[in-house]
């Protein structure tokens, strides 16, 4: 039951081509959902980026996600959450793997990792205004003298940005307190930063090596190149006032009831679904008598033009959507558009056209 992810080749690729040279020493993010394409895919990307345009580190969100990377990708993989000496599993797996970057954002956890592995390549990791992990500016010094004395190989700073807000100034922040630490190293890891931003910070300070990691920007930045269609599986004639679905909510309309592919297993109910959100915009749905009215959530599947409304929540791998009488159906085994956020969408196959 197929929801696809279509890739326009030539169009990604150039994009993708042009994105790791407009940052330059760019970190693709090859993480949890592989951004709709899959990990394994990305990192076979990731390996053709290597090839073509000089990457050489990939950055995993978290350690299960380590071993499949480094088996298809032949550069150096950052872990970008913090090693903590209580990740047993695929963290200890990996622990004697020199490809592998270990960020550490806990002092604590800094003396333990060098206990447990002297000579792992370490990135310390501070807290920004996100307020995730990492460890405050005065922490350094001790974190300078943890790596010391435990013979850690320190590869860099890094900072996690926000989406919003001035991140220009606050990374200019850290790499002043990077420059007057006495951490040993000239690397920054940033996110979310443009590639004018990143520009900007590598020619006030000409000494810093600026690590731009890139997921979205890089994978989904040119989303004309990439469509996500879902397979029509069945169609029903349907009367108003008609009880239909596992809810058996009658219908407030005639028309058609769509099973088309895509369900909570594939994400789709995960897409914050169009409702009224106001009690004013409720009411005015209300006297327009509209679908909202009966409890009906927009779906993201595109028939004759439009979003259509579910007729109930979706179920695990289809969902039931209505399309009014007097639209366009589609036949059984065509394909509709659908609008999802593709980092929480799970496709069941990336087809290259
Ligand atoms: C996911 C992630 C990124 C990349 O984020 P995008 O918005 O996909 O570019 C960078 N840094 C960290 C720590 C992340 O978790």
């Amino acid at each position: 039951m197929p929801l696809t992810l279509r890739v326009d080749g030539d169009r990604w690729r150039a994009h993708l081509r042009r994105t790791a040279a407009a940052y330059d020493g760019v970190v693709p993010v090859t993480k949890g959902n592989g951004y709709g394409f899959g990990l394994v895919s990305l990192a076979r990307r990731a390996e053709w980026l290597g090839a073509d345009s000089g990457v050489d580190t990939v950055a995993a969100g978290m350690y299960e996600e380590v071993p499949g990377l480094l088996s298809r990708f032949t550069g150096d993989v950052l872990v970008m959450s913090p090693w903590r000496p209580f990740l047993a599993g695929p963290a200890a797996d990996v622990m004697g793997n020199d490809r592998v970057l270990h960020t550490v954002g806990r002092l604590d956890d800094l003396a333990a990792l060098a206990a447990r592995r002297p000579g792992a390549r370490v990135v310390v990791e501070v807290l920004t205004s996100m307020t995730r992990h990492g460890m405050g500016r005065h922490d350094l010094a001790a974190a300078a003298g943890l790596v010391r004395a435990g013979r850690l190989r320190l590869e860099g700073l890094a900072l996690h940005l926000p989406l919003v807000g001035d991140r220009e100034p606050e990374a200019e922040q850290w790499s002043a307190v990077l420059a007057a630490s006495q951490l040993n190293t000239d690397t920054l890891w940033v996110s979310h930063l443009d590639p004018q931003q990143v520009a900007r910070l590598r020619a006030d300070r000409p000494g810093l090596r600026v690590r731009p990691r890139v997921g979205t920007a890089l994978w989904l930045g040119d989303r004309g190149a990439l469509q996500v269609q879902a397979t029509v599986l069945d169609r029903h004639a349907v009367r108003r006032g008609q009880r239909v679905g596992y809810r058996q909510r009658p219908l407030p309309r005639a028309g058609h009831l769509m099973v088309i592919a895509g369900g909570t297993a594939h994400g789709v109910a995960l897409e914050a679904p169009a409702t009224a959100g106001t009690a004013r915009q409720r009411a005015v749905a209300l006297a327009k008598g509209g679908l909202e009215s009966a409890g009906l959530a927009m779906s993201p599947f595109v028939i004759d033009g439009r979003q259509r409304w579910f007729i109930e929540p979706p179920h695990m791998q289809v969902s039931l959507v209505y399309v009014p009488a007097g639209a366009a159906v589609p036949d059984l085994g065509d394909e509709v558009d659908v609008r999802v956020r593709l980092t929480t969408t799970h496709v069941d196959r990336v087809e290259l056209v």
